[in-house]
């Protein structure tokens, strides 16, 4: 029997229902609108993809939405003062500084500038903190769907061998940390795999759950992989382009050869990648709630 494909499309779909709901009564029993702002700086045609799905699934579920588009030699002193209006702005709950900024731009700096309570990227220090400490933050959003698609999908993570693949900052390292916590989808035991890693292949034998966010595509092979294991693909890989210029994207997952040993399965697309923009907008809705003291 091949595996049970976990569908980020319909989880994410519930999540946006519910999201829907949440903010249409925010709307009528408290009059608060929760507001999202986007800031791009440059014309990187997969920022402007993600730019537009996020501030499109904003409209949909009734999220006030700001979108900024600078261009590509917009200074670091605007980008912040830019920043600072935002966090001004009671309008707006969430800001969005999309990455990655130009290379004449200090990523941290602008990140760093972002009022933590407005940060529902999840990226701030404040907030990366509080996370370690398992204390209630704004969670990264693509760790963060990761756990919502382990939890809604019924995958016992309690005690499994957990590997995660990739030691990135918004991917790797934050998801390690939330599945050794004691919380839903946690309680796991974890091993993080990086480039300095002696034999990958010993570690993705053992594993229960397989969270791969390496960005190599079709990086783990059937042969790689244990009978029984559940796969979380990250990895969005553009590997060339169809007849009419649409992306071919493949996973870091090669999906076909794991698949018939996997017990369950994301696909890319329509795995991880939904979850991550869901997740953005269940921040901002939460961002808007505790601005109001709700
Ligand atoms: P990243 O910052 O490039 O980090 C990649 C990590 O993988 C690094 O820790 C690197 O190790 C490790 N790695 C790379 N090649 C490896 C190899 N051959 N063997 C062992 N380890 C290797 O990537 P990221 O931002 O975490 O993203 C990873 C993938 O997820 C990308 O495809 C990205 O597009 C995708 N992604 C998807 C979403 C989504 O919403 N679906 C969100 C974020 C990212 P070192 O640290 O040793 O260099």
């Amino acid at each position: 029997m091949g595996a049970k494909i976990i569908s980020g499309t319909e989880t994410a779909k519930s999540i946006r229902e519910e999201l829907k709901t949440e903010v249409a009564e925010l709307k009528e029993k408290h009059n608060v609108v929760p507001g999202l702002v986007t800031i791009l700086v440059g014309a990187d045609p997969a920022s402007q993809v993600y730019v537009g799905a996020k501030e499109k699934t904003s409209k949909v579920l009734g999220i006030y939405s700001e979108r900024y588009d600078l261009p590509e030699d917009t200074s670091e002193e605007d980008l912040l003062a830019l920043v600072e209006k935002c966090n001004k702005n009671e309008k707006l709950h969430g800001i969005l500084v999309q990455l990655p900024l130009p290379k004449h731009i200090n990523e941290a700096k602008v990140l760093y500038a972002i009022d933590p309570d407005k940060d529902v990227d999840g990226f701030h220090p404040v907030n990366v903190g509080k996370m370690v400490l398992g204390e209630q933050c704004f969670l990264p959003c693509t760790p963060h769907g990761i756990l919502e698609l382990l939890e809604r999908s019924g995958v016992e993570t309690s005690g499994a061998e957990t590997v995660v693949l990739g030691r990135s900052n918004i991917v790797g390292k934050p998801i390690a940390n939330l599945m050794i916590q004691k919380r839903a989808s946690g309680n796991a035991t974890v091993t993080v795999c990086h480039t300095r890693t002696a034999d990958m292949k010993f570690h993705t034998k053992r594993a229960d759950i397989l969270i791969v966010a390496v960005g190599v595509p079709k990086f783990v092979t059937g042969d790689m992989v244990k009978e029984g294991v559940v796969v979380i693909d990250v990895g969005v890989n553009r590997i060339g382009k169809t007849d009419t210029g649409k992306a071919i994207l493949a996973g870091d997952v090669d999906f076909d050869s794991v698949k018939d040993k996997a017990s369950a399965i994301t696909p890319v697309p329509g795995g991880v990648g939904p979850m991550t923009i869901t997740m953005l907008m269940k921040n901002t809705v939460q961002a808007a709630k505790q601005a109001a003291g709700l």
